[in-house]
């Protein structure tokens, strides 16, 4: 197994901003412009920030499957899930991939959770994403990001300490994050009824 591109695409700050200039408040822009034809803006604001594309992934020789790891690029913060030199990314790191339309289309290995591959995937933004909920919380609430659960930096890093890193939580859904809408507080437990004196 060899160290695969990790990825990605990169803006954590203009999540607010991303609002549709051409959307009504019925219907999001994401529903109604399709991936290719998005303004900058618009599709900046599509990136969640969870940070999973940014960790390594592994690639099998043989078979080309790729396996995550929960070790990070080293670029990566572990703890913000941001890109510590978005600007200058590519030349510290050659194989960060940028997203565009068309690599979403050809990339197989995008988490299940990302904006880009669920709206290429013809599916809706999930209640936790900051464009639905207005609040970026709701991406490390939800169980998305990778914030704290990374264990280091790929620097730190051989190749076979990193194949022992290799994870599957990167590649599947927290439970409840699928659902509609977020699940509600779990009500009180009834008080015990008085016991006769
Ligand atoms: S996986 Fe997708 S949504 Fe998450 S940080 Fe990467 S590009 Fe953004
Ligand atoms: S260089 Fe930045 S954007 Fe690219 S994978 Fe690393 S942390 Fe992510």
């Amino acid at each position: 197994m060899v160290p695969a591109p990790r990825s990605s695409f990169r803006r954590r700050d203009r999540l607010a901003s991303g609002m549709p200039h051409d959307a009504t408040p019925q219907e999001p822009f994401w529903r109604t412009v399709p991936l290719a034809r998005m303004t900058p803006e618009q599709w900046e604001s599509l990136c969640d920030g969870c940070g999973r594309c940014c960790l390594v992934k592994l690639e099998d020789e043989d078979t080309g499957e790729i396996a995550y790891t929960d070790i990070g690029c080293r670029l990566l913060d572990g703890e913000t899930c941001r890109c510590t030199d978005y600007p200058n990314r590519q030349a510290q790191v050659p194989d960060c991939v940028r997203l565009t339309p068309e690599a979403v289309m050809t990339i197989g290995w995008l988490p299940p959770t990302c904006a880009y591959r669920l709206l290429d995937e013809g599916k809706d933004l999930p209640w936790w994403h900051p464009l639905v909920s207005g609040d970026p919380a709701t991406v490390t609430a939800a169980g998305i990001s990778v914030s704290g659960r990374t264990a280091g930096s790929e620097d730190a890093f051989g190749l076979m300490e990193l194949i022992a890193h290799v994870v599957s939580w990167p590649t599947r859904w927290p439970r409840g994050a699928k659902a509609r809408t977020a699940a509600a507080p779990r009500s009180r437990r009834k008080p015990a009824p008085d016991r006769p004196a």
